[in-house]
């Protein structure tokens, strides 16, 4: 007797394939609903968004300024609630 069913060894292939080392390509940011807009006019370099952030989206730029990554930054808020200084704001992704 024949049967349709599939087996474990008729199967087609499928799965995700990740290139090791690739990670940095991925856009992870893409579902985020907020973005934090960070204020350098009030941001004193503590870097506590930057210990905070889970995401590691927080950065030094080549000036010394913290600055925010939005390809990596999943809009949490961590580190708008984080900074003493208010410096950073979440808005809709919108706007
Ligand atoms: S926590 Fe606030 S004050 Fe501290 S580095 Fe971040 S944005 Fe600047
Ligand atoms: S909103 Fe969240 S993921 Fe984005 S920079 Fe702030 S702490 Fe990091």
């Amino acid at each position: 007797m024949t049967t349709d069913k599939p087996t474990v060894k008729n199967l087609p292939i499928a799965g995700i394939i990740f290139v090791p080392g690739s990670a940095k390509e991925y856009n992870t940011g893409a579902f985020r609903s907020q973005k934090p807009i960070l204020d350098a006019k009030l941001c004193t370099k503590c870097g506590m968004c930057w210990v905070y952030c889970p995401d590691g989206a927080v950065f030094v730029n080549s000036e010394g300024m913290y600055e925010i990554n939005l390809k990596y930054c999943k809009g949490c808020g961590i580190c708008s609630e984080e900074c003493a200084r208010k410096a950073i704001k979440m808005v809709d992704e919108e706007e």
